[in-house]
């Protein structure tokens, strides 16, 4: 800015003015002659106005754009806070990790899962076809979630149940985000997020829990 205002005094709006003004060629050629130096001037003065403009209208869409993609993630925990109880909201405080501590913590994939709400690819889940008998951990903090016996092939492309072991040790909150309205799951313990859950499972609770085999380990028993 500093620059921008030595700029305007120096630049003198004459010089530029008397450029466009048709002038005698020998007057014109003078000027251009005076003008040499002051004309870079108002030149890089324009440049410097692009400039600044370009990166306030990019700053501004940015910021646009991190509101859009905030919106749903902002929410959710706000909504997760005020579902859990006392108890339960100190469960999770014991895992309020930085973004940097997860980071640390988790690969890239299970980062982008459990802490950046993603989604891992249809029936690319390692534990999609998992069978046997055990349990399902989370990734993130170790919580018990799931266990094989409900476990069902729903066809869905990502391991599927009927329920979690523990109704507590998950989180529901509404997620609105894509244009959809889905139940998502998180670990009630460290918040990460699991999948969704969708009332199209099969009986005894008619749920079909939709998890990201990202964001579980699995202990055979
Ligand atoms: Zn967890």
């Amino acid at each position: 800015m500093g620059e921008g205002a030595g700029v305007r005094n120096g630049k003198k709006p004459v010089s530029a003015n008397s450029v466009r003004v048709m002038q005698p060629r020998g007057v014109a050629r003078c000027l251009d002659i005076m003008n040499k130096n002051t004309k870079a001037f108002p030149k890089r003065a324009l440049l410097s106005v692009a400039v600044i403009t370009g990166v306030l209208g990019a700053l501004t869409l940015a910021a646009q754009i991190n509101a859009q993609e905030a919106a749903p993630s902002a929410t959710t925990p706000i909504l997760a806070r005020k579902d859990m109880g006392n108890e339960k909201a100190g469960k999770m405080n014991s895992f309020n990790k930085t973004d940097a501590e997860w980071k640390e913590l988790l690969d890239p994939e299970q980062y982008r899962i459990l802490r950046e709400k993603g989604t891992e690819g249809a029936f690319s889940g390692s534990l999609l076809n998992v069978k046997d008998d055990g349990t399902f951990t989370c990734a993130g903090c170790g919580n018990e979630l799931f266990a094989t016996g409900t476990k069902f092939d729903s066809g869905c492309g990502w391991p599927s149940f009927t329920a979690p072991t523990a109704e507590d040790n998950v989180t529901t909150v509404v997620d609105r985000s894509l244009g959809m309205e889905r139940i998502e799951v998180m670990c009630a313990k460290c918040g990460g997020h699991l999948g969704h859950v969708f009332n199209d499972g099969p009986g005894p609770t008619g749920l079909r829990y939709c998890i990201n085999s990202v964001s579980l380990n699995f202990d055979k028993k």
